[in-house]
């Protein structure tokens, strides 16, 4: 039972308001009241403290009528900057965003073949700390840091295991604290993707499953605003789903895993062999469609195919509101999603809405910026205008 202890229902209502504000990006003290429901004086109380604390500022907005110009609230975006950052297999992707969640740096890391720990314990120390310089001038300078792992987390954020890496049980959190003196979150990278779908678009989603098709095939799963992660917090690790019985070995020790027919780098991987040599980038991939080559025709069509199998087998296991597809090759492909929905016809499997990623590639740092984000602001469900 909530008990009436007066500092918890101060701390609500200011969440309550941070909350309205972010979504809106900006709204007059009335406004805030009406969507609330809180009294003109208990939100002038508290806009009063968030003014102070310079999390919260007023802008005059022209009006063209006679009288007083409104008096909008916004979130002090430039009070403090989130680091979101992807650590892929080939490469370490850092993004900045202040407390709005916009962007304001991005920078990449280009990684060795071989990547030892400490190496990469050293790299993002020594770029995490360049950070907290570059920003130490802003109100609350660094305000959270959230890393993106590509393999399995556990519930108290040790790394179980990378495949790419070959990482087993490494305690970066732990590390990365000890060197920093700051609070370092990781998070398995579909989820952060499947947040930030549900920050930026899908508000009022309550079940949504977000499918990232690059290297293998995450899934990120949100069910009324919270991850669902399983005992451990391996769940999701539907790339290992067996579509071909005896088919293609796998580096987890099975065959035929759904990600070795439906990730974009088995795709690429085909489609290398079949043309030796040639640039695989997805401008000349986007050529190759438009020109109708044979063989990229026969493996989007399979790729298609494959896809369409793991995705009415999960439709059948969640009966999701929403799936949202992220992969590059499926943007590119004319018709991708209609061709993919016309093989979801089961009379058994139900979903409200299915839709490429309008975020693409980096939803993961974004997901990773709105973490540190609705942890520092103390709001329970974060949600954002998204900027591009
Ligand atoms: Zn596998």
């Amino acid at each position: 039972m909530i008990t009436g202890d007066a500092s918890y229902i101060k701390k609500m209502n200011r969440s309550l308001i941070l909350k309205e504000i972010l979504k809106e990006g900006m709204l007059s003290r009335a406004d805030v009241s009406k969507a609330t429901a809180l009294t003109r004086a208990t939100v002038s109380g508290q806009v009063a403290d968030l003014l102070s604390e310079e999390l919260v500022v007023e802008k005059e907005i022209e009006y063209n009528q006679v009288g007083r110009k409104p008096i909008m609230l916004s979130i002090n975006a430039e009070a403090g900057y989130a680091i979101g950052i992807d650590l892929e297999y080939d490469q370490i992707s850092f993004a900045i965003s202040d407390l709005q969640g916009s962007l304001v740096l991005t920078d990449t890391m280009k990684l060795q073949q071989y990547n030892a720990y400490e190496d990469i314990l050293l790299l993002l120390t020594g770029q995490i700390k360049r950070y907290q310089e570059r920003f130490a001038d802003s109100r609350y300078g660094i305000i959270g840091i959230v890393i993106a792992i590509h393999g399995l987390v556990s519930t108290d954020e040790v790394i179980h295991y990378i495949p790419s890496f070959d990482w087993h049980d490494v305690p970066l959190k732990r590390d990365l604290e000890n060197a920093l003196g700051l609070q370092v979150k990781l998070e398995n990278n579909a989820n952060l993707s499947a947040f930030a779908e549900c920050v930026f678009f899908h508000h009022e989603t309550n079940d949504l499953l977000s499918v990232t098709l690059h290297s293998g095939i995450g899934m990120g799963m949100m069910f009324n605003h919270s991850f669902f992660r399983g005992q451990d917090g391996f769940a999701g690790e539907i790339g290992h789903m067996i579509v071909v019985p005896g088919g293609l070995p796998c580096n987890c020790g099975n065959k035929g895993c759904w990600e070795k027919y439906a990730s974009e780098t088995s795709i690429l991987q085909l489609l290398r062999a079949k043309k030796p040599g040639e640039d695989m980038t997805y401008a000349q991939i986007g050529r190759w469609i438009e020109a109708k080559d044979p063989d990229v025709t026969e493996l989007m069509e399979q790729f298609i195919y494959y896809l369409s199998i793991g995705l009415n087998n999960m439709i059948n296991i969640y009966n999701p509101e929403v799936v949202v597809l992220d992969s590059e090759l499926l943007r590119i492909y004319p018709d991708s999603l209609q061709l993919i929905e016309a093989n979801l016809n089961s009379r058994v499997s139900h979903y409200r809405e299915i839709k490429i990623s309008t975020i693409g590639k980096k939803s993961c740092v974004l997901g990773a910026c709105a973490i540190a984000i609705q942890s520092f602001l103390q709001v329970p469900v974060l949600n954002l205008p998204y900027k591009g």
